[in-house]
């Protein structure tokens, strides 16, 4: 299949605006500040977005911090001094090239306008212009250019910065990671395809320090990569639907020396979804430069000092969730009826059971809301006995919901309910005193 055909079919599978409108009307994503009429391509994550959110870091996380013996957490601030952008580079290089209409005086970035004339109105373009996507503003409350600062464009110089503190308490060998997860933000030229491209999202960054050796970082540049890719498959997203692409020389950013995308196959065609980075010892060497400070690492073994060399893999939330997202999003046919069903993972799923009462009688919804309250220590739940069975397993098999829980009139004599699996639909009995345990054993961490 080529790239086409594939973009193609892809568009007939899911278009964003179906995704959009489910997201919309189920409370995963709504646009920011809509009572003022919006703020341009911002978004608010509502309750089931927030947990989808939540599931996507965590399953990051424990894998690539809490499950590892040689990878460790940070937590660093959104303001770092404002040497360390200069130092890194981002003061002078983490600019894209812009050009202006002068006719309607909108804003392009050139290497996204096919000619010369304005895509919009036909108008006459000014050159390219280099436009920083730092945003600025004041620490404290004079507003000069000494109290200046700014919104950090990536978490990783954090990590860098905290390098040395990092050795000198944390007794660590190489190789070893740093990982954070944070706010990241960039006053991008254009934004587009939802939450794909936003001035505000948040980022997912490890560091892995290693010796400043090329074999040790081939080896551990490929590691990642297939380590990456691996974790967004096991996580729902279709192998093929996710291709490795190296930048070409050309496209590597100031730091790198080698960079592969893990793309995704967007409704809107191919895109970057993850980066998996070689910085080599870039940062450490242009803090220590900019600083004074050694920022070196004391190589027991070989009796030496040096400065680590990095890989980087970088992905961010909002992006990962809205391939998780599209990938899930499914429509079948169940008993003659038409279903929108989201295929999340488990681990993922933002309510992982639900309790229905099959009759608002005879002690069922009674007894479903003792059930629901001993799964909910346990597990994210919902609780529906509104309309009739159908239409609530529909509801939730709309949000991605995997399982579901049904109390009827056998379960007032035996003790027994019956749980329903999303995407079989099949149903099968289980003593009530049973369901914490099956259930961990389907969407617990173990059978991720
Ligand atoms: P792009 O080429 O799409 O602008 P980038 O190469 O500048 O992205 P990186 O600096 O490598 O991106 O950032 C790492 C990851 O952070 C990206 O792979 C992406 O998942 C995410 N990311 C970057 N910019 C944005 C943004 N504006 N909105 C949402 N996510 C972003």
């Amino acid at each position: 299949m080529s790239d086409e055909q594939a973009t193609t079919a892809r568009k007939n599978a899911v278009t964003m605006e179906k995704l959009v409108n489910l997201c919309k009307r189920r409370g995963i994503v709504f646009p920011t500040s809509e009572i003022y009429g919006g703020l341009g391509s911002t978004y608010d994550y509502g309750p089931l977005g927030t947990e989808l959110k939540r599931n996507v870091k965590e399953a990051w996380w424990r894998e690539m911090v809490q499950s590892r013996s040689d990878v460790l957490g940070l937590d660093s601030a959104i303001f770092q001094h404002p040497r360390t952008w200069e130092a890194s580079g981002h003061l002078e290089n983490f600019t894209d090239p812009m050009v202006d209409c002068k006719n309607c005086k909108l804003r392009f970035r050139a290497d996204k306008v096919a000619g010369p004339q304005c895509p919009e109105c036909g108008g006459e373009l000014t050159p390219a212009r280099q436009f920083n996507l730092m945003f600025k503003t004041f620490m404290g409350p004079v507003e000069d250019t000494a109290s200046t600062v700014f919104l950090r464009p990536e978490t990783a110089q954090g990590i860098f910065a905290n390098f040395q503190n990092l050795v000198d308490t944390q007794r660590v060998k190489l190789p070893f990671g740093v990982a954070q997860i944070g706010k990241s933000f960039r006053n991008e030229i254009t934004t587009e395809n939802f939450i794909f491209r936003t001035r505000e999202f948040e980022q997912m960054e490890m560091e892995f320090f290693i010796k400043p050796e090329t074999g040790e970082e081939e080896k551990w540049y490929r590691y990642w990569v297939e380590f990456r890719a691996d974790w967004h498959v096991r996580y729902g997203l279709r192998a093929d639907h996710l291709r490795r692409r190296e930048h070409a020389a050309d496209e590597l950013s100031h730091y790198s020396s080698g960079t592969t995308d893990l793309e995704y196959l967007y409704p809107f065609g191919w895109g970057e979804l993850e980066g998996i980075a070689k910085r080599g010892s870039f940062d450490l060497d242009q803090h220590a430069r900019a600083s004074g400070r050694d920022l070196s690492y004391f190589d027991e073994d070989a009796k030496r000092r040096y400065r680590p060399w990095v890989i980087e893999p970088a992905l961010g939330v909002d992006r990962a969730m809205l391939a998780f997202m599209l990938d899930a999003y499914d429509e079948d046919v169940v008993e003659n009826e038409e279903r929108i069903v989201m295929r999340f993972n488990p681990r993922l799923a933002p309510i992982k059971v639900a309790v229905y009462p099959l009759l608002r009688k005879g002690g069922q919804p009674e007894k479903a809301v003792a059930v629901r309250e001993m799964l909910a220590r346990h597990f994210t739940t919902a609780y529906d006995q509104a309309g009739s069975i159908g239409r609530r397993y529909r509801r939730q098999d709309e949000v991605g919901t995997p399982f579901g829980v049904t109390i009827d009139h056998q379960t007032m004599e035996d003790d027994t309910v019956t749980l329903r699996d999303r995407d079989t639909t099949r149903q099968e009995r289980y003593p009530i005193g049973a369901l914490v345990e099956v259930l961990n054993g389907k969407v617990g961490w173990a059978a991720a």
